[in-house]
């Protein structure tokens, strides 16, 4: 392992080249318009580089180069154990330009170049590794039915998979999409967030040095009325795999209904909320991983806690030690090591951040942050901000932000803090703080929640489901069961003389 807390970081990035054109059939090309868009770093907006601007014509290529391999077999058709041996050399490859992949989802979309060196670039390696390793480990049924019949169940892969991804993780959601469809035999389109399309088109040329055949692995940046739309209305894609908002998600099920009935698989947005109690021992933990829950990638986690209800017996010094917390996470250079918090991926957002916290000055009780500011001068920065008696009712406590933004709402009891975390349209992820073993169990059951983690937040790994309830959609990612939206189940029946 790399010990990055020495990497010089900016004398790095200079010497970073950047891939800004698509990644069709196995190689690099301009879009067939020539037309391209600037590809921005937050932090000082500045132009990294041009990026092609994909559209219908382009993903009719992609398509059309992942329908072919898929039909002659130079992937679907491999030898389980050779499918895994190019995948983890993938991983390797990763591992190998840990430092690029890092700088690369930094310098796009503005989160700390360290978390994308210790958790985002060993993530994507440690997720194509976990998906090569179980494709020589899984096995399709016989059905009972007795001499003279042959009854296989098996899952197949479905041949072409579209995956539309946001610009928060760009290379752990383009991993999460890719590595379980590509393990299960199918071709994959993805077409990344427009903000952020620089790490998925370095993993896709990393994917053919591996071994991935052409056309098996597709990346078309471009933007989501033009090039994802062109992707969810194909008529020849079988699945479209989804992470962004909920608005774009229902517009893919539209998008389904309109064309060939892909299969649509939607991760959305989320409001979660984070529950402290007061019979918590450890309430300097508990306020550890609030703020780590809420201020983490400035806040731009789909499954941010961003809704904190604390039994109103310890709120007030529960809320002090979130103050200080945050006072210590100032936004810096997300180059720098020694920064606590990045930039806002871009100005839309961070103006769109800042209206919510000036509304929510009229509404609520400022107690931290509440000012976008800048770094040496530049960039999108929000302050770790924190409302403090939020009314239930209030959009802070209702609306996804999508940044650095809390909200702290008081309760009398159980039973009201259960009804107050349950009512929200979204239902991804909910955390529990409590020493009560009973509470935890009775609690825990009642969230209507993805995920619950109790005295943790935000408990991810590959071996259990990430996804939602509600309208924080249906699709889920990771474990074993991911490969499931990736794969049909058939059914091949022979008759044989007994
Ligand atoms: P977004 O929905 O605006 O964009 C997501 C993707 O959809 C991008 O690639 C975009 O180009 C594309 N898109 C946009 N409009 C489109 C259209 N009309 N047709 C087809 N494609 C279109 O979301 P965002 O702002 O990039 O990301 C933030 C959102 O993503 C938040 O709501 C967040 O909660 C959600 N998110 C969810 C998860 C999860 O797993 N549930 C993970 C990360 C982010
Ligand atoms: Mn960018």
């Amino acid at each position: 392992m790399l010990d990055h807390t020495h990497t010089d970081w900016k004398a790095r990035a200079a010497t970073l080249s950047f891939r800004g054109q698509a990644f069709i059939n196995g190689r690099f090309v301009d879009a067939a318009s020539g037309d391209t868009f600037d590809s921005v770093n937050p932090a000082t907006g500045a132009v990294l580089t041009q990026v092609a601007r994909g559209d219908a014509e382009d993903i009719n290529r992609a398509v059309a180069a992942g329908r072919a391999a898929f039909e002659d077999g130079r992937w679907s058709r491999m030898a389980p154990g050779d499918r895994k041996a190019v995948l983890l050399k993938l991983a390797d490859l990763i591992r190998d330009n840990l430092e690029e992949m890092a700088l690369l989802d930094s310098l796009d979309m503005g989160k700390l170049v360290t978390d994308a060196a210790t958790i985002d670039a060993p993530g994507s390696a440690h997720f194509f590794q976990w998906y090569a390793e179980a494709i020589d480990k899984l096995y399709d049924e016989v059905a009972p039915t007795g001499p003279g019949d042959l009854a296989l169940v098996s899952r197949v892969p479905l041949g072409v998979v579209g995956a539309v991804t946001p610009w928060n993780f760009p290379l752990d959601m383009a991993t999460w999409k890719a590595a379980a469809a590509l393990a299960a035999g199918n071709s994959v389109v993805l077409k990344p967030a427009e903000q952020s399309p620089l790490s998925a088109l370095r993993l896709a040329e990393l994917a053919t040095e591996a071994g991935v055949p052409d056309g098996v692995f597709n990346v078309v940046p471009g933007f989501g009325d033009t090039a994802g739309r062109a992707l969810g209305l194909h008529m020849d894609v079988d699945c479209l795999a989804f992470t962004g908002s909920t608005a774009i998600g229902k517009m893919f099920m539209q998008y389904s209904g309109q064309s060939n009935l892909k299969q649509v698989w939607p991760e959305t947005g989320g409001k979660s909320p984070n529950l402290v109690f007061a019979d918590c021992d450890d309430l300097e933990t508990a306020a550890d991983m609030a703020a780590f829950g809420i201020f983490f990638n400035q806040g731009e986690v789909c499954s941010a806690n961003s809704r904190l209800y604390v039994e109103r017996s310890i709120k007030d010094v529960f809320v002090e030690k979130l103050i200080a917390r945050a006072q210590a996470m100032q936004p810096g250079d997300p180059l720098d090591p020694a920064s606590k918090m990045g930039a806002i991926v871009d100005e839309k957002q961070t103006q769109g951040i800042m209206r919510f916290v000036e509304d929510g000055k009229k509404t609520a009780n400022l107690v931290a942050g509440g000012k976008r500011v800048t770094v040496e001068g530049k960039g999108c920065f929000v302050q770790p901000t924190i409302f403090d008696d939020v009314a239930h009712e209030d959009p802070l406590a209702r609306d996804e932000i999508f940044g650095p933004v809390l909200s702290v709402i008081a309760f009398d009891s159980e039973e009201q803090a259960v009804r107050m975390a349950n009512d929200s349209v979204y239902g991804l992820a909910a955390s529990v703080w409590t020493d009560n073993l009973s509470r935890a169990c009775r609690v825990s059951e009642r969230l209507m929640a993805g995920t619950v983690s109790v005295n943790t937040v935000d408990a991810l790994s590959a071996m259990t489901p990430f996804g939602g309830m509600k309208q924080s959609g249906f699709g889920r990612d990771l474990s074993l069961h991911s490969l499931e939206k990736y794969t049909a189940l058939k059914t091949t029946w022979i008759k044989y003389r007994a």
